[in-house]
């Protein structure tokens, strides 16, 4: 529910402008923070139809560039969330919602989403076709289409045992497109994690953590995939994520359950909710065995640097290491264009992010980037790829459990 508390704090001051990149793709007053909070309250006081503020919410990336900018402390994630999910109730069909619904559900179900990728590279299809991304709304398909691995990654074990003294257990997400896609990160962080003395456990019955949901204003369906992580991870100390947009939904869990009975359960549980770079700069590291040469640039995912303020740990780590040099972007924090199912629902903005974002990768000269969140990695590769750049794509994890050895 959007609370006009939360829309009043907007003071009008304009500082949040050049941090949200559709502002500054369009110059537009509408496609900035400032202008949506604006037709928000607007259609919150009933003086326009959600209907009319709906296009503008629909191009917002959600990547909260503009909360981090605020100064007077405007809760933009909470106003987005609250105002998509009235957008879905007053300004959609409910054939649209189901179709939008349909497409999450697919993304978010480990089994639909690797069946739908091989049925396509069956069909030959590199994209969705056309009339899909009409459905949701899109005039085009941009998005590339992964190749999914034909045997997915399992964990060989329930429970991973720690290096030397154990510090923590921990649980570890392996949510959806992660689980589907990139199994290799997982086998990184469990190295990383008991390398560091953690003893990671894999809880079954894990699932989805909600974020796309509750991102795409469907805060039930969001509500569901929560409580069932609630029930899966009540044994350990920490819950270790390795997804920033999965991390960042899941440690807002108190506001997504606001106002219900399940909410101190919720708060409980966010509060053992910590991203995989917090967990390994808490602890100490030997030094690594090997020593390559690398050249390296950090993409910060918007969920990781705006939504839980993480910025200095991956780069700490990674610097860790004797030879690799940090080469830091132009816009290193501003949106890649991905922003969850962004680049399908809005392909013509989010390829704009994503040129503007290659070119600085560019700029730098740089070999790999790093990066933590999987739609952005998926992003960033077809950029690349597109441009022609032999550059790869990596998780820090991955990067570190290659120089320490430690990839189980
Ligand atoms: S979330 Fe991002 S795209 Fe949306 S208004 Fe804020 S800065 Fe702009
Ligand atoms: S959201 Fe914050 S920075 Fe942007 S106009 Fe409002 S008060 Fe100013």
């Amino acid at each position: 529910m959007l609370n006009q508390r939360d829309l009043q704090k907007c003071i009008h001051c304009g500082l949040c402008l050049q941090a949200c990149p559709t502002y500054v793709a369009t110059g537009q007053e509408a496609e900035s923070p400032r202008g949506r909070i604006y037709l928000m309250r607007q259609a919150h006081e009933g003086r326009i139809d959600w209907a009319q503020a709906a296009r503008h919410i629909d191009t917002c990336m959600g990547c909260l560039g503009c909360q981090t900018a605020c100064p007077s402390g405007v809760p933009y994630a909470r106003l987005i969330e609250a105002a998509r999910a009235t957008v879905n109730q007053q300004a959609r069909t409910p054939f649209q919602r189901w179709v939008r619904g349909q497409a999450i559900g697919s993304f978010t179900n480990p089994t639909r989403l690797r069946w739908m990728l091989h049925m396509a590279r069956a069909l030959g299809l590199r994209r969705a076709p056309r009339w899909m991304a009409n459905l949701l709304g899109a005039r085009e398909s941009a998005v590339r289409l992964p190749d999914a691995p034909r045997r997915p990654w399992r964990p060989t074990r329930a429970v991973y045992p720690a290096q030397g003294e154990r510090r923590a257990r921990v649980g570890l997400l392996l949510g959806c497109a992660m689980q589907t896609l990139f199994g290799r990160v997982h086998r990184a962080t469990i190295g990383m994690l008991t390398l560091a003395g953690y003893e990671v456990h894999i809880p079954t019955n894990q699932g989805c953590c909600g974020a796309l949901w509750v991102h795409n204003g469907y805060p039930r369906q969001a509500q569901r995939n929560a409580r069932r992580l609630l029930r899966a991870f009540h044994t350990v100390d920490y819950i270790a994520v390795n997804a920033a947009g999965c991390g960042s939904t899941m440690k807002e869990y108190g506001q997504l359950f606001a106002d219900t009975p399940d909410q101190a359960a919720a708060q409980a549980f966010s509060a053992r909710v910590r991203d995989v770079h917090e967990l390994l700069a808490d602890a100490v590291l030997p030094p690594p065995p090997r020593d390559d040469t690398l050249c390296i640039t950090h993409h910060d995912a918007c969920h990781l640097a705006h939504a839980q303020g993480i910025r200095n740990q991956p780069r700490v780590l990674l610097q860790q290491l004797p030879n690799l040099k940090l080469v830091e972007m132009e816009g290193a924090d501003m949106c890649c264009g991905s922003a969850g199912i962004y680049n399908m629902m809005q392909p013509e903005r989010a390829r704009d992010a994503l040129h503007r974002k290659i070119a600085h990768i560019k700029a730098t000269g740089a070999t790999i980037v790093a990066s933590a969140n999987p739609g952005c990695t998926l992003w960033l590769k077809q950029g690349l790829e597109e441009a022609g750049l032999p550059i790869e794509v990596l998780h820090p994890m991955e990067i570190l459990a290659k120089a320490y050895d430690a990839m189980p």
